[in-house]
């Protein structure tokens, strides 16, 4: 590193010092000697080479703390497997064919892979793996400049054949070799790039940008759940909206996640709606700014991925549901509904758990029913319909709904939080009093059977969500004004 105390000149995330970059890598170095000085020497006493390589030496040029280590050796992972028994607390085998072993030492997760010439059948959904036989050749099959440096271990020695320090100190990302080459080997990079856009604030490369347009369609090929997972991380990042424009620019989310650049629906010549996508990036933004309630309330930690994609999935009923009226407004019915519908069959799609799915498509369903709330009519049954139809996401859906208010008006959205908090506060005050989110009948299945003298069945399933109602629409009852209650109410059936 020549000129080292020149300030580069800037483009995307700030620049970095050169010599910044080398005191950062070097106290980071200092800190993770204790693993890396023994494991480089039981590595060379064997006579292997090893080197730490990808993300943590990224990460500690940017003054980021990690204890996962991602390790490159020359060694067969049978061999590797050996060394890691016995040094570690435990060991796992990542799927031999990928060549990756894991450990475990103290606080420290250390993964050592063989070093890797990897060709692709570009018409396979999983690459296929050569062992290689240099350090140079296996960060050459890496996806970006920034992640293609290395530590060799024990001699801490720098590698960096494609210019990483530089594009690091600059934002950029940058493939080692053409872009068109490395996304025909592994398309799954093209996502990759929006998510380190996002994940790092860095700005990607032209010929980047230029090969994910032409090559947007190729992602067809990989699987469901690789590009799930880069997702969700592109949106669990600290800059998701960098990362989802350049999904919708270059064209990649017309195959990932359609929905989103359907919502650039053309203003109408009036301009009487918003552009609802721009508008769901601010309360994606929104959302993530709080965050930090989720914690507090509801010990949920932060990022919480099924908050920001609700906030991206909330209004993606609307492209289908738009209607002009004549009078020149525009309408959007049930646009929840039908959101929520389209919402659960993309997350299908990307292969999401069952519990992900239910908890995005609830709140993208119950994203508008606080709007009915107005200045505080609601009923107090209405109240406790709200609690528990959200559920488990009712935190969550107070996240969304405050989040969904995008106005420039200062007073009306002042006037929305104060009518959010009034609900909030009654929320508050009936749950304290009710234990609203346990809401049950007042009396038990085996109390009604008792009661009306029935067996088990389907009637004793239909007292109990009359009893449910009941409760919901007048608050608890005493167990004989339930009792009351129940006996009119089989009296009236069996009449019918
Ligand atoms: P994080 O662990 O925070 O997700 P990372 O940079 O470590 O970030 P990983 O997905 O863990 O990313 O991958 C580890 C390293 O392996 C990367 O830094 C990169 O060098 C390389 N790599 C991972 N996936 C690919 C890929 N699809 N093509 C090429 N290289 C890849
Ligand atoms: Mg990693």
């Amino acid at each position: 590193m020549t000129d080292a105390d020149a300030a580069l000149p800037p483009s995307g995330a700030a620049p970095r010092r050169l010599v910044d970059v080398q005191a950062a890598v070097n106290a980071e170095l200092d800190r993770l000697a204790p693993v890396l000085d023994e494991l480089g020497a039981l590595f060379e006493a064997a006579g292997h080479e090893l080197a730490l390589v990808g993300g943590p030496v990224r990460d500690a040029m940017l003054g980021r703390r990690s204890n996962d280590l991602d390790l490159t050796t020359s060694a067969r992972p049978e061999q590797t497997e050996r060394i890691l028994k016995a040094w570690g607390d435990a060991w796992w085998d990542m799927g031999r064919d990928f060549g990756t072993i894991g450990c475990r030492k103290g606080d420290w997760v250390v993964e050592v892979t063989t070093y890797r010439s990897e060709s692709y059948d570009p018409s396979s959904r999983k690459p296929e793996v050569a062992y290689g036989d240099t350090l140079e050749g296996d960060l050459g099959r890496r996806d970006f400049a920034v992640n293609a440096m290395a530590v060799r271990l024990p001699g801490r020695e720098v590698v960096d054949p494609f210019g990483g320090v530089l594009d690091l100190a600059h934002g950029v990302l940058r493939t080692p070799g053409t872009p068109e080459q490395s996304f025909s080997d592994d398309p799954l990079r093209m996502m990759r790039a929006a998510r380190f856009a996002a994940q790092l604030g860095f700005t990607v490369d032209d010929a980047v940008v230029a090969a994910m347009t032409a090559m947007a369609d190729r992602i067809a090929i990989v699987s469901a759940e690789r590009v799930r997972d880069e997702l969700v991380k592109l949106i669990c990042a600290p800059h998701p909206r960098e990362g989802l424009e350049l999904l919708v620019g270059t064209g990649l989310a017309d195959h990932v996640l359609p929905e989103l650049p359907a919502l650039r629906l053309e203003r109408d010549e009036h301009h009487r709606h918003k552009d609802v996508y721009d508008h769901t990036l601010t309360v994606l933004e929104q959302a993530i700014e709080l965050e930090p309630r989720l914690n507090e309330r509801a010990d949920l930690p932060a990022p919480d991925f099924v908050s920001r994609f609700a906030a991206l999935m909330h209004d993606v009923g609307k492209p289908r549901t738009r209607r002009f009226l004549d009078d020149g407004t525009v309408t959007f019915h049930h646009h929840d509904v039908v959101g929520a519908k389209i919402t659960r069959k993309r997350m299908r799609a990307l292969k999401f758990s069952n519990d992900q799915i239910e908890a995005v498509g609830s709140l993208v369903e119950l994203h508008l029913r606080f709007h009915g709330y107005g200045s505080g009519e609601w009923t107090d049954a209405a109240v406790r319909r709200y609690v528990r139809d959200a559920g488990d996401q009712l935190e969550r859906l107070h996240v969304l709904t405050r989040a969904d208010c995008t106005t420039r008006n200062k007073r009306k959205a002042e006037r929305l939080r104060r009518t959010y908090d009034d609900l909030e506060q009654r929320i508050d005050r009936l749950s304290a009093e009710e234990e609203l989110a346990s809401i049950r009948p007042d009396l038990d299945g085996n109390q009604i059977m008792t009661i009306l003298g029935i067996e088990p069945g389907r009637e004793v399933g239909e007292a109990y969500k009359f009893l449910l109602e009941l409760r919901l629409d007048n608050g608890p009852m005493s167990e004989d004004d339930a009792t009351a209650a129940l006996r009119q109410w089989w009296a009236e059936r069996q009449r019918d």
